[in-house]
């Protein structure tokens, strides 16, 4: 179990376990945003407190929504709204910096082809 959080503590993830990979995307969002996501099923991903003060953006096709918290502004994660969808992205940057460090980061050209660029 490893947890991730905010930088004022209120808005934490409970992670099942370390990430092996993590992808640094350079599409129109995740560029701005700064973020290194690691990738998780839902059930994998406890929120802290469940009720955590989020506000979400999403934009375009509105398929996912992007979680930062209320107070300090920290991009925590991002779910999908379709709850069918199995798929989930925990921003890293938030993750110690130990954990990081242990995990691969892929680059994924999310601007262009969609395509990891070095595998
Ligand atoms: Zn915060």
């Amino acid at each position: 179990m490893i947890e991730a959080s905010c930088h004022c503590g209120a808005v934490r993830l409970a992670i099942e376990s370390a990430p092996e990979t993590l992808t640094d995307c350079n599409c129109s969002i995740c560029r701005r945003y700064g973020v290194l996501w690691a990738y998780y099923r839902p059930g994998q991903v406890r929120l802290v407190p469940p009720d955590a003060a989020t506000d979400t953006y999403m934009w375009d096709d509105r398929s996912l929504a992007f979680h930062r918290c209320r107070t300090c502004g920290c991009v925590t994660h991002w779910a999908p709204s379709d709850p069918a969808r199995d798929r989930m992205g925990v921003n890293a940057r938030l993750m110690d910096l130990d954990v990081r460090a242990a995990a691969r980061v892929r680059r994924l050209d999310g601007a262009v082809t969609e395509r990891y660029l070095d595998d």
